[in-house]
């Protein structure tokens, strides 16, 4: 099963991932990830993408179409994936369709979490993350069963996000609408396209994302 997960930023993305993998055991890309954990070991293309993620931009395509190629080169993704994040534009979305078919590959899915962009400020402001096993959590939405501890691996300290912040919150929102539309067009001209109410609760999102994944 080769999967997409598509969603402005806070739409749910990460926090629907965390199911889907747990249930259908598919590695779990997330280029947001990646990046963050370059930037945390300071090497050159963390250092490359810092520029453009504290602004809330995008990494360039380059940059970003090749740290998905060489994943998707390594053998776990032969029984399937789940991309998160990426692709986030048309030159990615073919980009994708190019190295998927030089493997005899295609994108099997995309579920788009659709979610109005009004509610997203709230939610990435409000998002904290466990610094021990990255699990996602909201001060009002989803905060951890026991206050202080981590639900999936009891460790106890959590962080923000630095482009969470209010100050970069907004420019990513709205780099992200502008490309969201092409995106939505691509695929569904493609017929995989999957549109999920995200303003759901969050266990209720999730059931509607089993229904389609099962039906497939
Ligand atoms: P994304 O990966 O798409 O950026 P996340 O999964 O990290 O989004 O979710 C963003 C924030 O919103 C997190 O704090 C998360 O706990 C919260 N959240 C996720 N899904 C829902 C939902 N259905 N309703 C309310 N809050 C949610
Ligand atoms: P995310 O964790 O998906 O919210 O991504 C965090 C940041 O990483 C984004 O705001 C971008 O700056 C960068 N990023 C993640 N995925 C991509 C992508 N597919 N293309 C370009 N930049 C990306």
């Amino acid at each position: 099963m080769n999967l997409i997960l598509m969603g402005l930023p806070g739409a749910g993305k990460g926090t629907q991932a965390q199911k889907i993998v747990e249930e259908f055991q598919i590695p779990h890309i997330s280029t947001g990830d990646i990046f963050r954990d370059a930037m945390k070991n300071e090497t050159p293309m963390g250092l490359q993408a810092k520029a453009f993620i504290d602004k809330g931009e995008l990494v360039p395509d380059e940059v970003t179409n090749g740290i998905v190629q060489e994943r998707l080169a390594q053998a776990d993704t032969d029984d399937g994936f789940m991309l998160d994040g990426y692709p986030r534009n048309l030159v990615q979305a073919k980009a994708l369709d190019q190295m998927l078919s030089e493997s005899n590959r295609h994108v099997d899915a995309v579920l788009n979490i659709d979610v109005d962009p009004a509610v997203l400020t709230q939610r990435l402001t409000g998002r904290f993350i466990c610094r021990n096993c990255g699990a996602t959590y909201h001060r009002l939405y989803n905060p951890p069963k026991v206050e202080g501890t981590c639900d999936v691996c009891g460790h106890h300290d959590f962080y923000q996000r630095e482009d969470d912040k209010p100050e970069t919150v907004k420019n990513r929102l709205d780099v992200n609408i502008k490309m969201n539309t092409p995106l939505v067009d691509y695929y569904t001209k493609a017929g995989v396209l999957h549109t999920v109410d995200g303003e759901q609760e969050i266990g209720q999102v999730y059931q509607a994302v089993q229904k389609i994944l099962t039906n497939l």
